[in-house]
């Protein structure tokens, strides 16, 4: 038999790579991002009452109306962004999903994206199955800002989409108004449409503010905006999240969707709908929350060789280890974990050309016990 494996270099995720070195090695799993404590009892009761009252067969395509109402609801309340819940919003089984199918909803042969590097894995892989070119441009440490007039200068006559994600994995990095102001001068009298994974949307701390492109009437209008309900609800597992958009990209998307998910599952979606009704707030919290851990945790690195680069959101910490020793981050995420217990993610992973740099990510969205475990044997590191 011959065939070609279309991804042939791609290998196995670094999420499953280093989680499952962590198992092995018995190491404390700051590596994949998901919490180790769970989300809202009320809302796993929801999910067993709802399995129980027979909400058990195929949601409709784009999700049960019941959730997206709640969800145009929020995104309003939230965004001051007015959608048609029947037309502009599609439950999706996980974020990573919903950006797949806005891909291959849009890209044809030979179609540019742009993508800043560091980039989150999935993006390449969905533009190059879609017989698209991503064109990557990096953002510089350690604050991590887009580079418009690079942007400017990368776009072409192919250019069909750019991919936004803020607040930003793997660097914690966050849009700023300025750069809302540069997007839109650099697409200004472009066809170009926006991608914007937005998944860490309440994860913004130092009181700054999520700029989520549905705040902007005329960057909505030509935007695919993704979010996610189990960073919000502490359910990464559940793979469940939404994209709201134009009601004619809506349409390009649910042709897409229609053939690879069909719809999402049921019982979750009865679940998070009441949960949304009965605590609209409840999103409201997680910035201190998560703020909070993420103070614990860059304090109890104190003592350590590390040093630490800004957050201002997600639930990742990048830390530099180059006094502790020169090893490329893929070397050396695998020697920490199996020498000192504590499982990271090395970031070259995320870029077309990695930068000479020495770094890695924490996830510190761990019960304050891990964070203290992990933390007493990173600082035991000797320096250099
Ligand atoms: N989003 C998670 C992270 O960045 C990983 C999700 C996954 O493993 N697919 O760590």
């Amino acid at each position: 038999m011959t065939y070609t494996n279309k991804l042939p270099e791609a290998g196995t995720t670094i999420f499953t790579v280093m989680s499952k070195m962590a198992q092995d090695f018995g190491a404390v799993n700051l590596s994949q991002g998901y919490p180790d404590f769970d989300g809202p009892r009320e809302l796993h009761d929801a999910v067993a009452r709802h399995l129980g009252q027979g909400h058990n067969q195929y949601a409709p395509l784009a999700g049960v109306p019941e959730l997206k109402e709640q969800i145009a609801a929020k995104v309003g309340a939230l965004y001051g962004c007015m959608v048609d819940s029947e037309r502009q919003v599609v439950v999706t089984p996980g974020a990573t999903e919903a950006i797949y199918c806005a891909l291959t909803a849009i890209i044809h042969l030979g179609d540019e994206v742009i993508v800043f590097d560091p980039a989150y894995d999935t993006y390449e892989p969905g533009i190059r199955l879609n017989g698209g070119v991503a064109r990557r441009i990096p953002l510089q440490s350690p604050h991590f800002r887009i580079d418009w007039q690079r942007v400017r200068d990368t776009i072409t006559d192919r250019t069909r989409m750019i991919m936004l994600n803020s607040p930003h994995n793997p660097t914690g990095a966050v849009l700023a108004p300025e750069d809302i102001e540069a997007l839109r001068e650099v697409i200004d009298r472009h066809d170009i449409l926006l991608l914007s994974d937005e998944v860490y949307e309440h994860l913004v701390f130092d009181g700054r503010e999520h700029l989520s492109l549905l705040r902007y009437p005329d960057l909505a209008q030509r935007s695919f905006c993704i979010f996610s309900f189990g960073k919000t609800y502490h359910v990464t597992g559940w793979r469940i999240g939404y994209c709201v958009a134009p009601a004619e990209l809506t349409d390009a998307f649910l042709n897409i969707h229609q053939f690879i998910n069909f719809s999402t599952t049921t019982p979750l979606q009865y679940a998070l709908a009441d949960y949304l009704r009965d605590h609209p707030r409840h999103h409201l919290d997680l910035a201190a929350f998560y703020q909070r851990k993420r103070d614990l945790f860059r304090d109890l690195l104190k003592p350590s060789p590390f040093h630490l680069l800004p957050s201002r959101g997600t639930f990742f910490q990048l830390a530099d280890y180059s006094r502790v020793n020169d090893a490329p981050d893929r070397e050396f995420a695998a020697w920490l974990t199996q020498e000192h217990g504590v499982a990271a993610i090395p970031i070259s992973v995320f870029y077309e050309n990695a930068p000479d740099q020495r770094v890695i990510r924490f996830c510190f969205a761990k019960k304050d016990t891990t964070l203290r475990q992990a933390a007493e044997r990173l600082a035991v590191i000797a320096s250099l």
